[in-house]
């Protein structure tokens, strides 16, 4: 599919994230106006919001924008979204007869706040991807039991926390924890020494489930995607999380993308996981490509200093899509609601350069890597971490928006008292 050409001069520019072609969806505030539904076209937001009030958007069921999340639009299932897909390249494409109606709605993207698009309603992160598993493995076990044995047969998840989830800017405090003592001594209190990121995809689960779905079935369901970043800290992870896998290691933020980029939108994208190194037993068998090609960095910038990207990789480096996950989630009769966020795992290719963690990348700290005229291994205070993703299409790009956070000192110890 060739580029959707818009009206909106800007969205046609073929490095522009956020062609006609993408139309992914947020929630906005203006200092005049409280947070809303918006759709991003080229440099401007557009207020859905506000059309569908005016009567615009003619979507079925509707009012379904009139609450600042996407909730109710995304519960309203994969007619609705197409409807309203549909209706918004009507409105918007080169030509339009309703340019005078729509024109008024649109508000200047950097004259926004932008809001989490959407209320989580529980979170599950997964370890899905081979080359960070197997690197994590490595480090801890030795690469012969890099892998658990379960790892080839079902994507390993873990039940986190949605109150965690915070939209891209958010700022994240460095967290206390209890860390393994030295030689077996008592453990210890004290600020993480050793916090991360994990560079991720996060699936939004958009229409429920009751009872177990194929895996075809769990690929309908999801209503789009966002970029996900996984803080860890990896003192308190590698104290805590045996036998029951990671608990406030993980729980102190988790940052998305401001904007849901819809399936629809990365329909000319998808790819297949990578061969199966062992037959998946028949009910987590992909029945087509439900991978995508997403470009996928990460930026390090220090405190007043200049950004270095630590990472380059690509979602389809999953050994796992997220359908194979959702599916594998319900096998039980798990229920799956509206607003469900999947975390992919952290995203690692084959080489050094395109490690998702700073685990991996300064292989558990052993090996500090350059930035910005000096080096890290893990997180230092100031630092801001930003992730991006791009697919790049015949003339076009779709983007995600950054998903970017800076990490704050931590306050005083948080148990004492004057
Ligand atoms: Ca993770």
């Amino acid at each position: 599919m060739p580029l959707l050409r818009s009206w909106v001069e800007s969205a046609n520019a073929p490095d522009h994230p956020f062609p006609l072609n993408n139309l992914p969806c947020g929630v906005f505030s203006t200092p005049d106006e409280d947070p809303r539904c918006g759709v991003a076209i080229g440099d401007f937001v557009l207020d859905v919001t506000a059309l569908e009030e005016e009567g615009l958007l003619e979507l079925p069921g509707a009012p379904l924008l009139d609450v600042p999340f996407w909730n109710e639009v995304m519960e309203a299932g994969p007619e609705v979204w197409a409807a309203l897909r549909t209706r918004l390249i009507a409105l918007l494409a080169e030509g339009s007869g309703e340019k005078a109606a729509v024109g008024p709605h649109l508000v200047a993207r950097d004259k926004v706040a932008l809001h989490l698009p959407f209320l989580v309603s529980e979170y599950t992160d997964f370890y899905a991807g081979r080359n960070h598993a197997f690197n994590v493995g490595t480090m801890f076990r030795g690469p012969e039991n890099a892998l658990p044995p379960n790892w080839l047969h079902i994507p390993i998840g873990y039940n986190g926390r949605a109150s965690s989830v915070v939209v891209s800017g958010t700022p994240v405090r460095r967290p206390w924890g209890q860390v393994k003592g030295p030689d077996h001594a008592v453990p210890a209190f004290q600020p993480s020494r050793r916090f991360d990121i994990e560079l991720e995809m996060g699936a939004v689960v958009g229409t429920p489930s009751q009872g177990p779905v194929t895996v075809a079935e769990a690929d309908a369901m999801i209503f789009g995607y966002v970029l996900l970043n996984d803080w860890s800290a990896r003192d308190i992870q590698a104290w805590e999380y045996q036998p029951l896998g990671p608990f406030q290691a993980k729980a102190t933020a988790t940052t998305i993308s401001p904007w849901i980029v819809t399936r629809t939108a990365l329909e000319p994208f998808r790819t297949s996981t990578p061969p199966r190194e062992v037959p998946l037993l028949p009910h987590l068998q992909e029945p087509g490509p439900m991978l995508y090609d997403i470009a996928l960095e990460v930026g390090l910038t220090p405190d007043g200093g200049r950004e270095t990207i630590i990472s380059r990789t690509n979602y389809a480096e999953m050994y796992y899509s997220a359908a194979q996950q959702l599916a594998h989630h319900t096998t039980s009769g798990c229920p799956m609601n509206t607003g469900d966020l999947l975390g992919s795992g952290t995203i690692s290719g084959p080489t050094r350069e395109s490690r998702g963690s700073l685990l991996e990348l300064s292989w558990g700290g052993k090996e500090p890597i350059p930035v910005d005229g000096g080096t890290r291994t893990f997180i230092e205070d100031g630092d801001t971490l930003t992730l991006r993703g791009q697919c790049k299409g015949d003339g076009y790009t779709i983007g995600f928006g950054d998903c970017t956070g800076q990490v704050q000192a931590t306050l005083e110890d948080p148990y004492a008292r004057a």
